[in-house]
């Protein structure tokens, strides 16, 4: 029996020992059974058998794959106290209960409560950076806690700023507003960035134009969802590109139901679409892109969306992007008659994509890579108590299609052990379960109860089951189990 290893602590070195590690470099550079050496916040070293200064603290990396920090650039953290209760609903159940009804509701320590606990599920699935795409903001008290709940957890944050309770052109232009913007944008350290998050309808007259030129003079990049069927369209990217808006800091989410017009004017002025596969399939924004875009030449990068539906894991984004473009590639050859026969999309780009690409998409060059001098995110996939965990032939395969959150068993945000030995490390888990049960407590007593439980259970369609040429009864079905079976019954019956 070995020896549990000890968790690291902070101000020491650690290395990373005799892992596969994924360097997610410009030469997609693959180092089996190497080493990672952070000191401080940065990455000191990569290689094989790295010398290390004495008081170095190992991580036993032996068996598993050794990557960049993920980035999720665009989530909604603060409805993540709702998790799973939307699992149901399209995007108009959403609409309507956080835009029309409900999102009214939430008091400044429910967004907080949501965010702090969509930072530790960031921090427990190897996310090392997430976009809070925060558009729950109707004061700029739910501003600061929002704020002050990303500060408690040790990951890496951007606050995307927005408010669905008014229009982009109102909250942009009030002074609480935009001081709160100035002075969270000087205060800016690499763990805590800021965006403008808000949404263009296609109104010829733009009335958004007001919101991004708060953005353009506070210096600070926009993110929008774009391509949305039903609510944001090709008119909202024209004007934007019309009135020169759209830039390489600009993000467009989701990028969905576009025309080739739409990405071409995106492509061309170097901004970045963010997917969010599974909520595209699930919501209706439009079929999930990127078998599209990477035609484009655009850059990509990965998100959830939001916990109402799915979890904040981006192995589920991976995994569910694959399958998306590649199901699309077949579908279209198919209806012309041809045969896929070599895929296009590849396990490393979606592992880029997560990584690289969120990098890009947020402009930090020195993450989304374990290169020497780069900020120490790291994450180390390797559970042995797993029968998925070996054998590793093709790491991008793996970590795309095999891994999953439970294999994550260390991360780093900025140098410091966040997760270790597939536990995270001082995290209040405790104190935001009660912070999350009073927000819960809070909303459905404001609700009441039976408003609670039809917002879970959206009204089914009618059923529409088909009329089958093959059955040998000659009855019409009432399209039930039961019918089908009492027709069975009289049948017996008859035969008897
Ligand atoms: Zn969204």
């Amino acid at each position: 029996m070995t020896q549990p290893e000890p968790t690291p602590v902070t101000g020491r070195p650690v290395v990373l020992r005799n892992g596969t590690v994924l360097t997610m470099d410009d030469a997609g550079t693959i180092l089996p059974d190497a080493d990672v050496l952070v000191v401080d916040d940065r990455i000191a070293a990569v290689g094989p058998a790295l010398e290390v200064p004495e008081g170095t603290q190992e991580i036993d990396a032996r068996g598993g794959i050794v990557m960049p920090g993920m980035i999720d650039t665009h989530r909604h953290m603060w409805q993540t106290a709702m998790r799973g209760y939307g699992a149901d609903w399209t995007l108009t159940q959403y609409f309507v209960w956080y835009y029309l009804e409900h999102g009214r509701k939430f008091r400044p320590q429910d967004v907080a409560a949501g965010n702090r606990l969509s930072a530790l599920e960031s921090l427990e699935a190897g996310v090392t950076t997430t976009v809070d795409w925060s558009h729950g903001l109707q004061s700029v008290d739910h501003a600061e806690a929002a704020v002050s709940a990303l500060r408690s957890v040790p990951g890496r944050f951007v606050l995307a700023y927005g408010n669905i309770q008014a229009a982009p052109w109102e909250w942009t232009a009030d002074p609480a507003v935009r001081s709160f913007l100035e002075r969270h944008r000087d205060s800016a350290d690499g763990m805590l960035g800021l965006q403008l998050a808000f949404d263009v309808t296609g109104d010829p007259s733009f009335p958004e134009k007001a919101a991004f030129e708060v953005a353009r003079d506070l210096g600070l990049p926009v993110t929008t969802h774009a391509g949305v069927w039903g609510a944001t369209n090709d008119d909202g990217i024209r004007l934007m590109h019309e009135h020169g808006f759209m830039g390489p800091e600009t993000v467009y989410v989701h990028a969905a139901s576009l025309s080739p017009d739409s990405y071409h004017r995106i492509a061309a002025t170097g901004g970045s679409i963010s997917v969010s596969t599974e909520s595209e399939q699930s919501a209706g924004q439009g079929y999930p892109p990127t078998w599209q875009v990477r035609r484009h030449g655009i850059p990509v990068s990965l998100s959830m969306d939001t916990s109402v539906w799915w979890s904040g894991d981006l192995f589920s984004a991976m995994r569910t992007t694959l399958g998306a473009d590649r199901s699309r590639e077949h579908f279209e050859a198919h209806l012309k008659g041809d045969t896929v026969t070599q895929l296009e999309l590849r396990a490393e780009d979606v592992v880029r994509w997560a990584t690289r690409g969120g990098a890009a998409t947020l402009g930090r060059d020195d993450l989304g890579s374990l290169e020497a001098g780069k900020k120490a995110d790291v994450v180390l996939i390797k559970n042995d108590a797993s029968p998925v965990s070996f054998p590793v032939l093709n790491p991008y395969g793996h970590v795309a299609f095999q891994a999953q959150r439970g294999d994550v068993h260390t991360v780093l945000v900025d140098g410091r052990v966040v997760k270790h030995a597939h536990a995270l490390v001082d995290s209040d888990l405790p104190g935001v379960r009660r912070e999350i049960e009073d927000t819960v407590e809070h909303l459905r007593s404001e609700l009441g109860e039976e408003t609670w439980v039809a917002g879970m259970h959206p009204d089914l369609p009618d059923p529409k089951l088909l009329d089958n040429p093959y059955q040998y009864t000659d009855y019409k079905s009432e399209g039930t189990h039961a019918a089908r079976e009492q027709v069975f019954e009289e049948h017996l019956a008859n035969e008897r």
